[in-house]
């Protein structure tokens, strides 16, 4: 095998496309999948790729140091890409020891057996961390019914401003808090010890295998049940979108050509006001489900606000652009047909995931809705 790579979170969302794309793409590689199989963990997520003769997958939690020392030792680790994570903000403002648990003393132990294992030589080795945009805070909505033109004439469509790598940190929620303090524990490995690092701040992400407490896969999976739509405020809260896939391929391109101890933003430049995103959705679901057009809209419902809500982010990912060459490869309107078509394939797996201990978080979460 030419390398050996441990992927974190490989059974969640985006680390499942992950590692299907370097399963497929490096059959020199080694990829060992390590992962809790918390709620978010789903080994479904992996049907297709399971049997390939370079993929292992190992269940472990990121916190037990001394389970990733031997698995270190075991497989001859070279390459760490690291999602493991909790990664749902509302989860964060409920139970927030959790999120430190894992993104923080969970990062900090995979460093620290790295460390341990790399010992100094660290010729050909790679601790890549997944982190996200939510770490700088909040951007002002400076121009709050959209400007079309916002991208030529400068920043985006709701406001002059972006994130750029320079942006400082600001979190408000615990989730966000917790990423920031992993990114700052992977920085410092490089800054102390010399480890090869790089940490990438990405925007949200969408397409299929997401957890449907989820925006997007939520809705879709409500329309289809004629479910109301619990929409936070009056939905003016502003997010750019990236279809999962292109996340995946920047991942790939940034561990093997990105800078050691750099920074990449990774972003869809595609903001959207939820408000607007959720009617694209309705649309497409109920022209998808043979429902007249829009007719679900009525089941929009506004709820009590989430607390410390940020209003804005918006991404600015030309540096990757510009030093590496990726860009996105999927204009929004295809890459929402591609997901809501997906979802309505795959019912029974979004049945499976829906029902026992989800479903009673759900009514908490939604009061019985
Ligand atoms: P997810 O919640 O779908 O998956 C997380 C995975 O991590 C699950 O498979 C879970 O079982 C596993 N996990 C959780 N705790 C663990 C532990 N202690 N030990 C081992 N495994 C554990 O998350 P996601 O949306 O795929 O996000 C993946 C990463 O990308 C996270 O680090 C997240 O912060 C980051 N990110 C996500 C987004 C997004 O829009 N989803 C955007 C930017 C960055």
């Amino acid at each position: 095998m030419k390398r050996t790579i441990l992927i974190t979170g490989g059974a969640g969302f985006i680390g499942s496309h992950v590692v299907r794309l370097f399963v497929n793409k490096y059959p020199d590689y080694r990829i060992i999948n390590l992962d809790k199989l918390t709620y978010a963990g789903n080994l479904a997520n992996l049907r297709d790729i399971e049997d390939s003769p370079n993929y292992v997958f190992e269940k472990g939690d990121i916190c037990d140091l001394d389970m990733l020392r031997a698995l270190f030792g075991q497989y001859d680790i070279d390459g760490v890409i690291h999602l493991a994570a909790e990664s749902h903000v509302d989860r964060s403002i409920r139970d927030p020891f959790t999120f430190a648990r894992t993104n923080v003393l969970g990062t900090l132990s995979l460093l620290e057996a790295a460390r341990e294992y790399w010992n100094g030589e660290w010729e050909g080795k790679l601790f890549y961390h997944i982190s996200t945009d939510e770490v700088y805070g909040a951007l002002e909505l400076t121009r709050p019914e959209g400007d079309a033109a916002g991208g030529e004439s400068g920043g985006g469509p709701f406001g002059e401003e972006f994130f750029t790598e320079e942006t400082k940190y600001d979190p408000h929620s615990p989730y966000s808090a917790s990423k920031a303090s992993s990114d700052h524990f992977v920085r410092a490995y490089h800054d102390t010890y010399g480890m090869p690092t790089l940490v990438t701040n990405c925007s949200n992400n969408y397409g299929p295998y997401q957890f449907p407490e989820k925006l997007i896969p939520l809705f879709i999976n409500n329309i289809r049940h004629q479910k109301p739509l619990p929409v936070y405020g009056r939905g003016q809260n502003v997010r750019d979108w990236l279809y999962v896939e292109d996340h995946a391929r920047a991942i790939d391109v940034i561990f093997h050509r990105g800078k050691v101890a750099d920074t990449y933003n990774i972003g869809g430049f595609n903001e959207w006001k939820n408000i607007d995103l959720i009617r694209v959705i309705v649309r497409t679901v109920d022209r998808l489900l043979g429902n007249p057009e829009g007719s679900s809209e009525k089941l929009i419902t506004y709820v009590t606000d989430r607390a410390g809500h940020d209003l804005r982010y918006a991404i600015d990912s030309r540096k990757l652009k510009r030093e590496l060459g990726w860009q996105p490869s999927l204009q929004f309107e295809e890459g929402i047909e591609k997901t809501v078509h997906w979802y309505l394939q795959n019912q029974s797996w979004m049945d499976d995931i829906t029902s026992g201990e989800y479903e009673k978080y759900y009514r908490s979460m939604y009061k019985g809705r």
